[in-house]
C-alpha cells in the first residue's frame, strides 16, 4: 500500500479521498466504528467563515468553500448553506480589529456597522454600547455528520479502504517503510507512507511510537468542549451564524449557529423561508481541562449560565429559552491556535492540532496533504503550519 492514514475523522477521511483520487493506494484505520460519536468531527453543524485574523486562514477558507462545492457536485449531497455571518466585537480589541483588517485587506465583501444599525438589520440583536458588527455574506453552515459520511463515501469510491475498530497501538519504521502495530501479529498493516490524523489522540500515539522520531513533540492541549442547544421561546428571523469576540468582559470567543430546519434558509442562497430559527447551538471557543479523549467526563462539565448570560447581552430572546442538550466533543489546541500540517520526512505526515476550527478546511487540507505526500509540494498556503514553528 502507498499510504496508510491513521484516523477516519474529517481530516483523515479527506486526506484518503484526495490520495485515492490522485491514483495512489490508500487505507484508513480507525479505532472506532463508522458511526462513533467520539473525537472532534461528529455533530449537526460546523461553521464556515472567512473572518480570520490571519489572512492565510481566510484565504484557505475560501479555497475550502470551493472544495466543499466540488464535494457537493460529486456526491449530489447538499452540505453547505450560506447563511451569512456576523462578527461582533469592540473596536479596539485585538482579535476584532485584526479580523476587520484582514477582511478589508483581502477585499472580501463586508460591512462594518455600529450597534444600532446592526439592531435595525437584525431586530433580535441588541448591541451594548461600544460594540460593532462585521457583516459578511461569506459564511455558512456545514451539515457535519453528512459531510463526514459523504467524504468517506467519495474516498471509498476513489478506491480507499477503511478498516474500523482497529486501534493502532504503535507505529514502527523499518527499511521497507511503516508498520502499524494493531495488537494482532497475524495482520500487520504496512505502507510506504503514513499520515497521522489522530485528532486528540495524536500525542498519545506519538509517545508510544519512538520510531516516529519527531523533531519536536506537537504541543497539543486536549480540551473537552460542551456546546449547548438552546430552544428559543419565539423564533428569530434571518439568522446568520455569528461569533462574539473575546474582550475585557468575557475571555473566550462565543460562536452561535442557527440549527437546520429551524431557521431562515439564508442570505446568499435564494431559498425558501421557514418559520425562523428556534434552536441555537452556542459554544465557547475553548474548553475545560487537558483531558483524556478516550474517557470523556460525563457532562455537564461546566456551568452553562455564564455563556448564556453573555449571549443574552446580544440576543435577549435567549433569556426565555430552554437548554435542550449538549454535545461532548474535543478540541486539540496548539499554543497559537494554528494547525500542524507537515511532511516530517521519511514518508511521515502529520495533520493535527486543529484547535477547534479545522472542519471547514478539511477538503482543502486533504488536497494539500495528498499533494505533499505524493508530490512533495503543494500550492495551497499551508507552509506556515509546520511543526518546526514550535521548536525552541
Ligand atoms: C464542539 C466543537 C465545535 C466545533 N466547531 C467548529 C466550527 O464551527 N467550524 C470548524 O471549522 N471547526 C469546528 N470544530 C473543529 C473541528 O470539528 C475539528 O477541527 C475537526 O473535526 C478535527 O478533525 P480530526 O479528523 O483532526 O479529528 P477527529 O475527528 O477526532 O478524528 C480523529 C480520528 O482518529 C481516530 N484515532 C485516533 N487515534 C487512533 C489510533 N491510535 N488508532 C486508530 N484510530 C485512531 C479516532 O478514533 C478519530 O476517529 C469544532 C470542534 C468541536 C469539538
Amino acid at each position: 500500500m502507498d499510504v496508510i492514514v491513521i484516523g477516519a475523522g474529517i481530516i483523515g477521511s479527506s486526506i484518503a479521498w484526495h490520495v485515492a483520487e490522485m491514483g495512489a493506494t490508500v487505507g484508513v484505520v480507525d479505532q472506532y466504528g463508522a458511526g462513533a460519536r467520539r473525537g472532534s468531527s461528529h455533530g449537526a453543524t460546523r461553521g464556515l467563515r472567512y473572518s480570520y485574523e490571519d489572512p492565510a486562514y481566510a484565504r484557505l477558507a475560501m479555497e475550502a468553500e470551493t472544495w466543499w462545492r466540488v464535494t457537493e457536485r460529486r456526491s449530489g449531497q447538499r452540505l453547505l448553506r450560506m447563511t451569512g455571518g456576523v462578527d461582533i466585537g469592540v473596536v479596539g480589541s485585538p482579535s476584532f480589529d485584526a479580523t476587520v483588517q484582514t477582511v478589508a485587506d483581502l477585499a472580501l465583501e463586508h460591512r462594518l456597522i455600529g450597534g444600532s444599525d446592526l439592531a435595525c438589520e437584525f431586530p433580535w440583536i441588541s448591541v451594548p454600547d461600544g460594540y460593532s458588527g462585521l457583516v459578511q455574506t461569506g459564511a455558512g453552515l456545514l451539515d457535519a455528520d453528512t459531510a463526514l459520511s459523504t467524504i468517506r463515501a467519495l474516498a471509498g469510491d476513489a478506491g480507499a479502504t477503511f478498516q474500523w475498530e482497529t486501534a493502532v497501538e504503535r507505529v514502527r519504521r523499518d527499511d521497507a517503510g511503516w508498520e502499524l502495530d494493531i495488537g494482532r501479529a497475524d495482520a500487520p498493516i504496512r505502507a510506504h507512507r503514513v499520515a497521522l490524523a489522530a485528532g486528540p489522540w495524536t500525542s498519545g500515539l506519538i509517545e508510544r511510537s519512538p520510531d516516529l522520531s519527531l523533531p519536536v513533540l506537537p504541543p497539543i492541549a486536549v480540551l473537552q468542549c460542551e456546546p449547548i442547544y438552546v430552544e428559543l421561546a419565539r423564533p428569530l428571523d434571518a439568522t446568520p451564524l455569528f461569533y462574539i469576540h473575546p474582550d475585557a468582559e468575557y475571555a473566550d470567543g462565543l460562536y452561535v449557529q442557527p440549527q437546520p430546519g429551524t431557521r431562515d434558509a439564508g442570505t446568499r442562497d435564494a431559498g425558501t423561508r421557514d418559520a425562523g430559527t428556534r434552536l441555537l447551538k452556542i459554544g465557547r471557543h475553548g474548553g475545560a481541562g487537558h483531558l483524556d479523549p478516550t474517557n470523556p467526563l460525563p457532562g455537564p462539565i461546566e456551568d452553562h449560565g455564564p455563556m448564556v448570560d453573555r449571549l443574552a447581552q446580544f440576543v435577549p430572546a435567549v433569556e426565555g429559552g430552554r437548554v435542550r442538550g449538549f454535545d461532548t466533543c474535543f478540541y486539540s489546541t496548539t499554543p497559537d491556535d494554528g494547525f500542524i500540517i507537515d511532511s516530517i520526512g521519511g514518508g511521515l505526515f502529520l495533520a493535527a492540532g486543529f484547535s477547534g476550527h479545522g472542519f471547514k478546511f478539511a477538503p482543502v487540507i486533504g488536497r494539500a496533504a495528498a499533494e505533499l505526500l505524493l508530490e512533495g509540494e503543494t500550492a495551497y498556503e499551508v507552509d506556515g503550519m509546520t511543526l518546526s514553528r514550535f521548536a525552541v
